[in-house]
């Protein structure tokens, strides 16, 4: 779905929705991405159009601890302004960069929703993802999943 600025009156516009979203790259695998709904405002501002509201969305991760995929819900308020890419404007200005995650490029008047979302789900995933605060990770020395009982190798030395 795009968002097209020619469509955003003087009173703004509200949007809300289900979409798919393909899988996202993340850490050298997919991860795929379910459930995205959005409720967002758009409206004019000097620079472009403030774009804010909620999006929710379930990830799939793996978990860094003991390697499983799980499913992150994410519930994510935002706000950040579409602004059209302007050529001349490069390497030199960096006005516009101060803080890139306020702002999204838009192409002759238009901004694709998915990609803003997609990039909304980005900033929201932990480096380190973990399936649950208490994840056991695996063994040191056999390898096998501890959240699943006990392997053994360590029998008597931890309660
Ligand atoms: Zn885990
Ligand atoms: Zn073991």
């Amino acid at each position: 779905m795009f968002i097209d600025i020619k469509e955003i009156g003087r009173e703004g516009k509200s949007m809300s929705g289900e979409l798919a979203l393909s899988p996202l790259n993340w850490q050298d695998e997919e991860a795929d991405v379910s459930k995205v709904a959005y409720n967002l405002f758009a409206e004019k501002s000097e620079r472009g159009i403030l774009l804010s509201g909620l999006m929710d969305a379930t990830v799939s991760l793996r978990c860094s601890r003991c390697s499983e995929l799980y499913p992150l819900l994410l519930h994510v308020p935002f706000s950040l302004t579409l602004v059209e890419e302007c050529r001349e404007r490069n390497e030199g200005d960096h006005q516009l960069n101060e803080d890139k995650t306020d702002y999204f490029p838009l192409k002759e008047g238009k901004a694709d929703l998915n990609e803003v979302l997609a990039e909304q789900i980005y900033l929201n995933i932990p480096l380190k993802p973990l399936c649950s605060s208490q994840c056991k990770g695996l063994c040191a020395r056999c390898g096998e999943n501890l959240n699943r009982g006990r392997c053994g190798c360590f029998d008597g030395s931890q309660p």
